[in-house]
């Protein structure tokens, strides 16, 4: 059994449609793999045909973006039901803020002599939800960078153009969603926050008490050491472990899917309970 419990299809900002990536998942002998795209559900039915087509188990998720301190916070959602009224109205809501987003950051951009109205058209497809990479290919596009990197370095982030301050939903409400939806909450990439162990654990205290109760322990850019943290974290705080590679596309510098390292052990797996 190879788990992956983090990955993108176009439905948000990935590469591959549902049914290349359930290809790409067989292909790295990859027997469970959850499909999280960004603030969408709009993947697992296609997901699920492709799950069926090349004998792969589909764990229904999301990634939910939120703001704890200010702060932007990844939880994904695993094993949940997308027909949730509940999920479905924290959803929506979240489109509608990406949505009024993307529209300001038009807006920004064109104050620069900038206008990526149609190059954005062309990039989101599928009616995916527009995220910062589909402006970053938008911007490739039309010369503004070579490259995904570029984009992000020259644009895009706080104090560049086209940066729009978000507030998105706290812990309690993404929280409440997923669990509503039957569905196991799991902190996303801990180390990609760059919070200083209090500050992390403070993080985790305050998302258990919300009930999100996982932590992806094994994800395509932790290494040895910082596995172990998280695993004396996830012992130390009684939280579930998850694994994700957070797979986007072949190309470029992200992670094969089914890449991250096995869990320790001496973990419990999020889906013991499954
Ligand atoms: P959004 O949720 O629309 O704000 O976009 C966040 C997504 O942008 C993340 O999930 C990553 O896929 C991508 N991203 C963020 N920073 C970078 C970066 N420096 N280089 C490439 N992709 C990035
Ligand atoms: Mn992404
Ligand atoms: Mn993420
Ligand atoms: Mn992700």
């Amino acid at each position: 059994m190879k788990y992956d419990l983090h990955s993108h299809s176009h439905f948000s900002d990935g590469a591959l449609n549902p049914q290349q990536l359930f290809a790409e998942a067989k292909r790295q002998a990859v027997t469970h793999l959850a499909l999280t795209d960004h603030d969408t559900v709009g993947g697992l039915v296609q997901a699920q045909a492709a799950a069926d087509e090349f004998d792969v188990t589909l764990i229904n998720g999301i990634e939910l973006s939120c703001t704890w301190e200010k702060q932007l916070i990844h939880v994904v959602g695993l094993n949940i039901d997308p027909k949730n009224k509940l999920l479905q109205e924290g959803v929506q809501a979240n489109k509608t803020r990406r949505l009024t987003r993307a529209e300001s950051m038009h807006e920004d951009f064109e104050q620069h002599g900038i206008d990526l109205r149609e190059a954005l058209k062309r990039v989101v497809i599928n009616r995916a939800v527009p995220t910062r990479p589909h402006f970053a290919k938008a911007l490739i596009e039309q010369g503004y960078a070579k490259d995904l990197k570029q984009a992000f370095k020259r644009y895009l982030v706080k104090g560049k153009p086209g940066y729009i301050p978000m507030e998105w939903p706290s812990l309690t409400e993404v929280s409440a969603w997923i669990r509503a939806a039957g569905g196991v909450a799991v902190l996303a990439h801990p180390m990609r926050y760059k919070l200083t162990r209090t500050k992390l654990i403070r993080l985790i205290t305050e998302m258990r008490d919300v009930g999100i109760l996982g932590i992806e322990v094994s994800t395509s850019v932790t290494d040895a050491q910082q596995r172990a943290m998280l695993a004396d974290i996830a012992d130390q705080f009684g939280l579930l472990a998850s694994i994700g590679s957070d797979f986007h596309s072949l190309e470029g510098h992200w992670a094969r899917l089914g890449s991250a390292e096995p869990l320790p052990s001496h973990l419990t797996p999020v889906w013991e309970q499954w």
